[in-house]
């Protein structure tokens, strides 16, 4: 039907991604699950359509690759004219895992969060080019596909952005105050100072100057790239009030990224990202919703 509302899911074959795909496509969206590796997007289109979720067609995506953006941007240009609903969940933890991923999710019962969270960290190295990667998923990939997307979200009666961020990208993680604040002065942060900065936590990660300089440790370039996001997810609420715009942190959830970690299952995080991606029209912008409420960046 021509009113049906149209979203683009990046990073859908698995995790959290896949189950905003159902969890959209169960609610009457059209949902275009993307996928950097074709055929396994096109196995959980599959896996959906096998479960009776219909509406979910597939395009590729890989969000470190412009000419794979543009690639999307014109498939939806042409099928749809328009783009109601974007969430950009694809991202990657930034560092080296040490441990194999292990689905055994017995090992972590009994421990509590804090406990499984310091487990992550000792399970993975962070090294330079790990941290460029994150960096350049997590925050330059993330921003890219926004812009590309853009003019086809103002198409829509009122475009929605969900960006997935994290509570490791909250503003508390970042110890010097000066970058702390500046991060948080969205009237006068520019998308050059967000580079900027990124570049210098870079240059101080590569000379070992992380803890000398105030930056986040531990998950590094995975919390200073979902700051930045958060930072940038604002300064486009601003400049764009016809769009929503919005961050969502998912909770702490059992997937690939955290070697099955977490506390809560694929769905129940994407439940999460779902409230947010469907926020009634004239809701909040600019806003960071962890777990599904308004709390603080
Ligand atoms: P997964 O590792 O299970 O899934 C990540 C998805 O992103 C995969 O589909 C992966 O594709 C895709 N992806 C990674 N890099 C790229 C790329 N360059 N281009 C396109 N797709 C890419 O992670 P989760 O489901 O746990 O994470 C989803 C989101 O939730 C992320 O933004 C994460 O930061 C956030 N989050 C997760 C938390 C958790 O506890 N799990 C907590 C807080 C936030 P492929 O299969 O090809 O690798």
């Amino acid at each position: 039907p021509p009113n049906t509302r149209i979203a683009v899911v990046t990073g859908g074959n698995k995790g959290i991604g896949l189950e905003v795909c159902r969890l959209l496509a169960s609610g009457g969206v059209t949902v275009v699950l993307t996928a950097r590796d074709e055929t396994r997007g096109l196995a959980a289109v599959e896996k959906l359509r096998g479960q009776g979720i219909s509406g979910v067609v597939f395009h590729q995506l890989e969000i470190t690759d412009a000419s794979s953006i543009a690639g999307l941007a014109d498939f939806l240009k042409t099928r749809f004219g328009k783009l109601d609903i974007l969430v950009n969940n694809a991202a990657i933890g930034g560092v080296e895992y040490v441990q194999e991923l292990d689905t055994n999710e017995e090992k972590f019962s009994g421990l509590d969060v804090y406990q499984r969270l310091e487990w992550m960290v000792k399970s993975v190295n962070e090294t330079f080019d790990s941290a460029k990667e994150g960096v350049q998923t997590n925050y330059y990939g993330t921003k890219h596909v926004i812009e590309a997307l853009l003019p086809l979200l103002q198409s829509s009666s009122e475009g929605k952005i969900v960006n997935v961020s994290s509570d490791y990208g909250l503003l508390t993680f970042i110890k010097n105050e000066g970058v702390r604040q500046e991060l948080n002065d969205i009237e006068k942060l520019t998308e050059q100072r967000l580079d900027e900065l990124l570049d210098k936590f870079l240059t101080d990660f590569e000379a070992g100057a992380l803890e000398a300089h105030g930056w986040p440790n531990g998950f590094a370039a995975y919390k200073m790239a979902k700051a930045t996001m958060n930072a940038y997810s604002r300064i486009l609420a601003r400049r764009h009030p016809e769009l929503r715009v919005n961050c969502a942190h998912p909770g702490y959830v059992k997937t690939d990224m955290t070697m099955s970690s977490g506390v809560l299952t694929p769905e129940e995080g994407a439940r999460n990202i779902v409230k947010v991606a469907l926020l009634p029209d004239g809701g909040p912008t600019g806003v960071y919703f962890a777990k599904g409420k308004e709390a603080s960046f």
